[in-house]
């Protein structure tokens, strides 16, 4: 029986950069509106947008809710607070069966998409699944809006990060996310995730990620300049060695499909112009969306899959 210690701390939530301070267990009224439990929009096997996942793809873990509030979130089905459209409660035996019976298919990594407002439910997965054989190798799928001091305490534990960088423009990331200080939060995260894991992705025979940071940027309609802000930081704070997936896939969601900023596509010409800064700052590690992508990743999550049609 693994330790349930980590839980505790959710009696007075300040596990992520809101600082809530309220007792999860009595009631859900931080800023997430996440209780102490486990809540998932779905748990299964996706092969995502990087390839070096390999061909057997990521068991990811689809927390509800989350500590950002995007208007354009595509997840929106089951990250709207205080009460997703979709939400399963599981307990920690039944999250980590249904882990395991998709890492018996031949998957080897668990991705915990959205984890930041439930820290201490993922570290005590990761303890649940640390011990099997053979051994799973962890993914923080997290939007980088996460305290550095979390991140720290992840050393040696988490194999792979995978964090949004999603905004370098406070204006920006107020108005689309409710986050001014995202930019700045975000950064101290991923100079913690860079200083325990370096530039180079360490891979296996097959190509195939066991260690890494790996920086995703999703580029919106009318922001050109925030991502080329993006990877100004990344190549200059960071290292133009880093890996980034460049992602082209934005699409508007039922809640901006009206919004004179957020309801349309990005246009080849944006996109071409956020390639070129990619371009100029010698960025060659990583992976580039093709501009079609925009009709491939909505996901469903009221489907058994949310990712197979
Ligand atoms: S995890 Fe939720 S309750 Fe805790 S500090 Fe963050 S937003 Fe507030």
């Amino acid at each position: 029986m693994p330790a349930l210690w980590p839980l505790a701390r959710l009696a007075s939530c300040r596990e992520c950069p809101r600082q809530c301070r309220v007792d999860r267990y009595k009631s859900p009224s931080g800023f997430c509106g996440t209780g102490a439990g486990f809540s998932v929009g779905a748990v299964c096997r996706h092969r995502g947008e990087e390839p070096v996942f390999g061909e057997n793809g990521v068991c990811n873990v689809f927390f509800t809710q989350c500590n950002l509030q995007c208007r354009y979130c595509q997840n929106f089905q089951i990250s709207r607070t205080p009460r997703p459209e979709i939400a399963y409660e599981l307990t920690l035996q039944e999250m980590a069966e249904k882990i395991r019976r998709i890492l018996a298919e031949g998957v080897r990594h668990v991705g915990f998409v959205s984890p930041s407002h439930v820290f201490p439910q993922m570290e005590a997965l990761m303890e649940e699944l640390g011990g099997d054989q053979p051994a799973p190798l962890f993914v923080m799928n997290t939007n980088g809006y996460d305290l550095a001091g979390q991140i720290r305490r992840l050393e040696g534990r988490m194999q792979v990060y995978l964090p949004d960088l999603k905004y370098m423009d406070p204006v920006v990331a107020d108005r689309f996310s409710g986050c001014p200080e995202y930019p700045e939060v975000a950064q101290a995260a991923l100079r913690e995730m860079f200083r325990q894991k370096g530039p180079e992705l360490v891979l296996d025979s097959q190509g195939v990620i066991s260690s890494g940071l790996i920086i995703r940027h999703l580029v919106l309609p009318g922001q050109v300049e925030n991502s080329r802000a993006v990877l100004r930081f990344i190549a200059c704070e960071l290292s133009p060695e880093v890996t980034v997936s460049l992602m082209s896939q934005y699409a508007p969601v039922p809640d901006v499909a009206d919004d004179p900023e957020l309801g349309r596509r990005l246009t080849p010409a944006e996109y071409e112009e956020v390639l070129e800064e990619l371009d100029r700052l010698g960025m060659e590690n990583g992976w580039v969306q093709a501009l079609e992508s925009q009709d491939h990743y909505c996901p469903d999550f009221a489907r058994g899959h949310p990712f197979e049609k």
